[in-house]
């Protein structure tokens, strides 16, 4: 930024503001504009598409400066904010009539972020979280809060690859580091979309509950976050819960790409929530319960007991269908308690969200007594723990009128017989009313003008109107002429004056006590957060699980059985979205088994016969069930899954500049390394992403790797045929294929998965039903012939010239590809971009 020897006084002014907050667009007031100068203004110019000017360019100043009218702010912040910048509002404290010639005091009243910004629309279901992040010697620290909600959270991770991957999963917009931050891993967020923010002060003059922190390193990050936002929001964030620890290995784990590969939130081709699994299951009542199913389905359980308690309500919400029926009519009265609470401690909270409050409150008798009259005993006890909040009902019904108005300083906002000094203004008003009324009967008498009317505006006051062809009758001794309109003239008497000044005095008076009584029933209920958030918990689970009842009586799911052995069973499962999206019930349902011999299932099979989907399929089962819903099937049996890892599909990593291939080893090496026996690897087709023979050689290494060493449950495609081979070498290893039969040379999917290995690959079939030219199919089908003849394969390597057969060792395998974990001694990479096909000695 340009520094001149003298800058105005109001430059000089701004100037200081644009030093406490250099990362942050400045919207300084000046009368009825929010301008930005220098850079600010050259950058937010384009952004906002506004006409840059420059300031005092006549008296040699010329700094870049562009405006918004302080209307319309809040648009074009929103707009900043979206696109990830930070926005300081820098108002006016005084009226610039006082300031007497002095400076105008300013001072900034707010500072909005990515990851700060209140969400307007009331119902949203989505969470925007604001997180943390510290440095320690080997691990990280991470917090998060999302400020509509209140909630934080804590955890620390082991490696940058575990932060970057909590971070995606929280879909964070913004993180908070101190300056001692080391640089090196903030690059790899910041190419990821995520804005870093540097706090280098603490702020220590806060109290907050850290009871449930484990360690003083997270509470150290805590106190990061918390000090930011105080810093930021600049008013009460009582509505903060106590923050809570947790641990990533708690839950059933899964990174940022499966969780994207499985499509849970969102769609990969339209980014958009439909087709994803969270679409399907969704059928909350409530805003709050649509979030926590959200939260439910990015971290699943590892708990049987915990699991076995939500499978229950599940069952007994299935069991009850008419009271589950109006439980849900109750359930869709009542708003988005959280983000009310939030809005109470802010204190942006206006009449209407109190109505909305008390009309939510409203329903929770009746949603006891429903549940209760259920008589399942455990329901019972969990509904039991509701508080109603019944105090605070009353007190939204005694004091706040039903159709309460947006505004909470133009009165008509307290209920009549709420306040007794109030009543007396709003009588006094009222009286003045009637007072009017019966002047106008009085002059219409005493003038013989029957369309003599009163009036008020802001201007004149209260007023008499007479039309033009009645003037002639005016009393001109008591009526002064105060303003002439075409078709007639208004006049005003003192008797009228008198009774204005009561009358507005009266207003006046009422609309600041309004307020002011707003403000303490306000605190009031800010008071009872806790309680009103307690409510909202329980509100919530019970309706997501309501929510998983529904889906489970439409789709006819069942309760999976948790076992102990390393075995699974499932039979006739379906994928739960394409069933849905295939209409008139053609989804073929396949088995899935697992005895306690197998830990591999090779899958073979033309393209597009339903490799893919299989394996999502039993993904997606593993992830319903171990969020306590039931699952789409006709029985399953399972054990409980640690982690979960895919490589599915081709896509690059473009944000990270990877190639496909590099992607896949780099997602082959994180599930090698960091698997147990108790985790579900999927492998769509692993090595395709190189030459044929490399990509062979490596799949055939990690299979083997998976089956000596690793002993997950494995599902792996492949279209090398050759593999199946290992079927006779690989105790752990089972050939299934997904069933297509040729008719009259064409191919028919049957997408039925059964025992053994596939006959043929039908690439040149698939090609023909993707409408190839007949002489290119035709030549194809020619050269298959001959290569099949002479048995060789072509390569689209050169450096290979003779197929190796791929026998399988009885050896560990050598360091071609993977090694085995006791031969390596290499330390912990803390650096996700270093790819190692080396595994390590899983974590313990
Ligand atoms: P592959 O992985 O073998 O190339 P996909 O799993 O992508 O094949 O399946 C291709 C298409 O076949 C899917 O989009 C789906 O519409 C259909 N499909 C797959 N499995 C089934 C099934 N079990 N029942 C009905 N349709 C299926």
């Amino acid at each position: 930024m340009p520094q001149k020897t003298r800058e105005t006084p109001m430059m000089e002014q701004y100037l200081e503001y644009k030093k406490q907050y250099p990362d942050a667009f400045l919207l300084y007031r000046v009368g009825d504009f929010y301008e930005m100068f220098y850079d600010d203004a050259v950058k937010g110019s384009q952004i906002l598409e506004l006409t840059l000017t420059a300031r005092n360019k006549k008296a040699g100043e010329n700094i870049p400066m562009c405006g918004v009218p302080h209307r319309a702010i809040e648009g074009y912040i929103d707009t900043l904010v979206d696109k990830g910048y930070k926005v300081a509002v820098c108002d006016q404290l005084e009226n610039p009539a006082d300031a007497e010639g002095k400076m105008v005091k300013r001072g900034v009243t707010r500072v909005v972020t990515p990851g700060t910004i209140m969400d307007k629309s009331d119902q949203s279901k989505d969470n925007n979280y604001i997180t943390a992040i510290t440095s320690r010697k080997n691990t990280f620290g991470l917090a998060y809060a999302d400020l509509s909600t209140g909630e934080v959270k804590v955890t620390t991770v082991e490696n940058q690859l575990d932060l970057t991957n909590e971070l995606q999963n929280l879909d964070t917009k913004e993180t908070v580091v101190s300056g001692s931050f080391p640089q090196k891993y903030l690059e790899r967020l910041r190419k990821y979309g995520i804005l870093i923010s540097k706090l280098d002060e603490l702020e220590d003059n806060y109290s907050f509950d850290f009871s449930q922190v484990q360690s003083d390193d997270e509470v150290s990050t805590v106190k990061l976050l918390i000090s930011y936002l105080i810093k930021t929001q600049m008013r009460s964030l009582d509505h903060l819960k106590a923050a809570q620890s947790y641990e990533t290995s708690s839950y059933l784990l899964m990174d940022h790409s499966a969780q994207s590969n499985l499509e849970l939130f969102k769609n990969i081709r339209t980014n958009k929530k439909s087709g994803t699994l969270l679409w399907l299951l969704d059928e909350t009542k409530t805003a709050m319960g649509s979030r926590l199913l959200k939260q439910w389905l990015a971290r699943p359980l590892i708990s049987v007991e915990k699991l076995k308690r939500r499978q229950h309500f599940v069952q007994v919400f299935l069991d009850n269908y008419f009271q589950r029926s109006s439980f849900q009519d109750y359930l869709t009265k009542v708003y988005d308690l959280e983000r009310l609470a939030g809005r109470v401690a802010y204190g942006t909270v206006n009449g209407r969200d109190l109505i909305q409050l008390k009309t939510s409150l409203e329903q929770i008798p009746e949603i006891k007594s429903i549940l209760l009259d259920i008589g399942d005993d455990e329901l019972t006890h969990f509904v039991e723990q509701i508080d109603e909040v019944a105090d605070i009902r009353d007190l939204i019904e005694k004091a706040i009128v039903e159709e309460a108005p947006i505004s909470v300083t133009g009165g008509g906002l307290i209920k009549e017989g709420y306040n007794d000094q109030l009543d007396k203004y709003l009588d006094a008003s009222k009286n003045g009313k009637q007072w009017l009324a019966s002047l106008k009967a009085k002059e219409q008498e005493m003038t013989g003008i029957n369309n003599l009317k009163i009036g008020y505006n802001k201007v004149f006051g209260y007023y008499i109107e007479v039309s033009r062809a009645n003037i002639d009758k005016v009393p001109e001794d008591r009526y002064q002429r105060k303003q002439t309109l075409v078709n007639a003239e208004r006049y005003i008497t003192p008797e009228l004056k008198d009774k204005e000044s009561l009358i507005l005095e009266a207003e006046e008076k009422s609309k600041s006590l309004e307020y002011h009584l707003f403000d303490e029933i306000r605190k009031q209920i800010k008071d009872q957060i806790r309680r009103i958030q307690g409510l909202a918990n329980i509100v919530s689970q019970l309706d997501v699980l309501q929510s998983f009842a529904v889906i489970s009586e439409e789709y006819h799911y069942v309760a999976p059985e948790f076992i102990k052995e390393h075995e699974l069973q499932i039979t006739n499962g379906r994928h739960p979205v394409v069933e849905k999206v295939l209409s008139n019930n053609s989804y073929i349902p396949n088995d899935v088994n697992f005895d306690d011999k197998t830990d591999i299932l090779l899958i073979t099979g033309p393209n597009m016969s339903g490799k893919s989907t299989y394996m999502r399929q039993m993904a997606l089962i593993v992830i319903m069930a171990q969020i306590g819903c039931f699952v789409p099937a006709d029985s399953a049996k399972m054990p409980i899954f640690d982690h979960i890892f895919t490589r599915i599909g081709a896509a690059d990593d473009l944000i990270s500049g990877d190639s496909t291939f590099m992607v896949e080893m780099r997602e082959a090496n994180d599930a090698l390394k960091n698997a147990t026996p108790n985790s579900l690897i999927i492998f769509d087709e692993i090595g395709r992403g190189t030459a044929t023979y490399d990509g062979m050689a490596l799949a055939q290494a990690i299979i083997e790797y998976i089956d000596r060493h690793v002993k997950a449950m494995t599902l792996f495609s492949t279209h090398y045929h050759e593999l199946t081979e290992l079927e006779a070498q690989l105790p752990g290893l089972r050939n299934v294929h997904v069933d297509a039969s040729e008719e009259n040379g064409d191919l028919v999917f049957l997408h039925k998965v059964l025992p053994g290995p596939a006959d043929k690959s039908y690439g040149i079939h698939v090609a023909k039903l993707a409408g190839l030219p007949t002489d290119v199919l035709n030549r194809a089908s020619k050269i298959l012939s001959s290569l099949e003849e002479t048995s060789v394969h072509t390569t689209t390597s050169d450096s290979i010239k003779e197929p190796t057969v791929l026998t399988t060792e009885k050896e560990p395998v050598q360091a071609t590809a993977v090694q085995s974990k006791e031969e390596t001694a290499e330390p912990e990479v803390n650096d996700d971009t270093q790819l190692s096909l080396f595994p390590e000695t899983p974590k313990q």
